[in-house]
């Protein structure tokens, strides 16, 4: 089995003095891939930047050209008070859409049965026409829409683990049927948009602060699976946001490596019984640099074992 690693250091370009969703993120999960010697075991691309045609799968033009107009040439831009733009993010940006894109359509074409985007920013707060939370395009949903306009591909199912809910990946699926979107998330927290917002293919699972991982993985028993099971992708994106580790400083969730362990495993069973393996997987939270790099190596070392 191949698995690819999509990445590129100009999504470190991207960069305000003091945020948590900062570049050091991305060098301390490359440098950890490395190390690990897991990186060794991959395929690993450079991305290239995706087209305003792709985004546009998505996100209406004026979004995209907000975007654009927003970058500055010295300091930062603030979209909302969590959300920013500095010189390089509208790059960085593309490039993490793109390597989603990328990865979504090698997986397709077969020549690699899985991959990880090591990439910021993050996407899944990204809505239709908003950006917000720290995301700019919505890198997964953009990647899913590409994916079933392959004619083999007529259901897709993300997976968001992410200690936030993905309101942005229900913004854009949530009359979508042939999306199956299962979000993971501390309840009575940020972004306090769509939290209630459920119907069959949107499944919701709020967890108490302070929740640990078995909660979480009898939630995921209970109902991503026979969900799932029922939705019976042809691809499986997985939003991999690793803030609900315990010890990040952004959420008050309790999981730990064995549950990005079990979960991962879980999900890549998944892909192989009802997607021919296919599954793409994308960085998305994860604020403490320790624990987001070793959630991250166990995240693809677990697909790895496959
Ligand atoms: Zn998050």
């Amino acid at each position: 089995m191949t698995t690819g690693l999509f990445t590129h250091p100009d999504c470190e370009q991207h960069a305000m003095l003091g945020h948590p969703e900062r570049p050091e993120r991305l060098r301390a999960v490359m440098q950890r891939l490395a190390d690990s010697g897991l990186e060794d075991e991959m395929r690993v691309t450079q991305a290239t930047e995706i087209s305003d045609a792709t985004i546009s799968l998505t996100h209406p033009q004026e979004h995209i050209a907000l975007i654009a107009s927003s970058e500055p040439e010295v300091g930062t831009t603030k979209i909302d008070p969590d959300t920013y733009l500095s010189q390089g993010s509208l790059r960085a940006s593309r490039l993490a859409a793109g390597a989603c894109v990328e990865a979504t359509e090698a997986v397709l074409s077969g020549k690699i049965d899985q991959a990880f985007c090591a990439v910021r920013p993050p996407g899944h707060h990204a809505e239709v026409a908003r950006a917000m939370g720290f995301c700019l395009f919505n890198n997964l949903a953009i990647a899913a829409e590409v994916a079933l306009q392959d004619p083999g591909v007529e259901r897709v199912a993300i997976l968001d683990f992410d200690v936030h809910h993905c309101n942005g990946t229900v913004d854009i699926f949530k009359d979508r049927q042939e999306v199956l979107v299962c979000s993971s998330f501390q309840q009575n927290f940020y972004p306090y948009r769509y939290l209630d917002f459920e119907n069959d293919h949107i499944i919701n699972t709020p967890l108490v602060a302070g929740t640990d991982g078995s909660l979480f993985r009898q939630q995921v028993e209970q109902d991503w699976l026979p969900a799932l099971a029922r939705h019976a992708p042809d691809f499986i994106f997985i939003s991999a946001g690793f803030d609900a580790h315990t010890d990040d400083p952004l959420g008050q969730l309790c999981f730990d490596d064995t549950d990005y362990d079990w979960v991962t495993k879980q999900l890549r069973d998944v892909a192989k019984q009802m997607a021919s393996g296919r599954l793409v997987s994308t960085l998305e939270g994860g604020y403490d640099l320790q624990a987001l790099a070793g959630s991250v190596e166990t995240h693809v070392a677990a697909l790895l074992q496959g």
